[in-house]
């Protein structure tokens, strides 16, 4: 591991001299790097300029106290090793100090053996802890790059077969056997559901990294309403229903990231045309507050089991209900669309009476 392949630093704190010689001869001896300082302020400056593997810390120094030294390491970076180096009369600060996150004490006089023993685990526990943090920020970074990369590695493709199915589907090329229409309108549905997938993954990906409120500018709330009611009326047509737009936004304009807010809008009205009844109808509506705007979406559908109602937000829920389940879809909308709303500083909440539809209300600061 690259992490041991130079010295250990060890940084030996004690306003007794003879006590920081002898450290700095000992540990020298042993194949580790050393830097002493006599007061606890030294000490701390030493620490973040030349940050050590382990410290050997004496508890009672005038001055900043060994344990005031302790809780200086810990905020600075956990993971450095606290031996704290005591007298019989402080047995109980040593005890403190442990309570505090120093790993061992170590109670003065101690023989040369026993202060290799200690260092010896301290630095142990260190490289340890040091392998582990490095692991999981390994895993978090392959997770985070993992559903990026598949996505994107899987996207050209797919979407190539999807062409390529599209003119055979159209019988561009000539006549197909009757038989085989069905199977081809189900191969081009089932591919749409997989690039759906995985544009919402990489949608989710994207907003992980990306800096929302670095983007938001002033938006006119109309211009937010009319965007929304074109693209939903698109969808709800197709479907057989009817988008109604209900109050007024008036000349009021909101500090937002507007693609990514829209993107998040239309996960919510395109749920509610898809899990409308068959000619339902679709309501957007808007309500200006001194200090907030709502904007809600309702549709006429089967509604949302109480039951489910605090889990749809969450990544990757999917509804249980044998007449929602067969829907395409991959139980990422929702929760897109509450990361954007809450970057926005924003909120999002959802009423619904079984059997009576759904509706999705997004409050946006003013
Ligand atoms: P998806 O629609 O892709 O499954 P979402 O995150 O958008 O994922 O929604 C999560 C779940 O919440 C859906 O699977 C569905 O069960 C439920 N849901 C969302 N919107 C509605 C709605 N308008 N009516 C009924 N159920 C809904």
């Amino acid at each position: 591991m690259p992490l041991r392949s130079v010295k250990p630093l060890i940084l030996a704190i004690d306003d007794d001299e003879v006590a920081r010689e002898s450290a700095q001869v000992l540990l020298s001896r042993w194949g580790y790097r050393v830097n002493l300082a006599e007061n606890g302020e030294k000490g701390l400056h030493l620490m973040r300029q030349n940050p050590p593997d382990l410290m050997l810390v004496d508890l009672q120094m005038p001055g900043i106290s060994g344990l005031e030294v302790l809780a200086g390491v810990r905020e600075f970076d956990p993971t450095i090793v606290c031996v704290m180096v005591t007298g019989h009369a402080t047995l109980q600060s040593a005890v403190d100090a442990m309570k505090q996150g120093a790993y061992d004490f170590l109670p003065k006089p101690f023989s040369p053996d026993e202060l290799k023993h200690v260092v010896g685990r301290g630095l142990e526990r260190r490289f340890l802890e040091l392998e582990a943090k490095e692991l999981r920020e390994e895993k978090a970074r392959m997770e985070a790059n993992f559903v990026t990369l598949v996505s994107h590695q899987m996207r050209s493709p797919l979407a190539a077969v999807r062409q390529l199915l599209e003119v055979m589907v159209k019988q561009s090329l000539g006549p197909m056997p009757p038989a085989y229409g069905e199977l081809m309108d189900r191969a081009v549905a089932r591919l749409d559901e997989l690039l759906h997938s995985l544009n919402a993954w990489l949608a989710m990906s994207r907003l992980a990294e990306s800096g929302i409120a670095e983007r938001r500018a002033p938006t006119a709330l109309a211009d937010i309403l009319t965007a929304l009611a074109q693209r939903t009326r698109l969808e709800a047509q197709a479907a057989g229903q009817e988008v109604v737009v209900e109050g007024d936004p008036g000349e009021v304009e909101l500090a937002v990231d507007r693609e990514t807010l829209l993107e998040a809008l239309y996960n919510l009205t395109s749920n509610a045309v898809k899990y409308n009844r068959p000619g339902g109808k679709v309501t957007l509506e808007v309500r200006v507050h001194p200090y907030q705007v709502d904007l809600s979406v309702s549709d006429q559908g089967p509604g949302i089991p109480e039951a489910e109602q605090p889990f749809i937000f969450n990544d990757f829920f999917r509804s249980k209900s044998p007449e929602l389940k067969n829907k395409p879809g991959t139980g990422l909308g929702l929760s897109i669309a509450r990361r954007v709303v809450k970057a926005h500083r924003g909120d999002i909440s959802v009423r619904s009476q079984p059997g009576q539809g759904a509706t999705f209300t997004v409050s946006l600061p003013r």
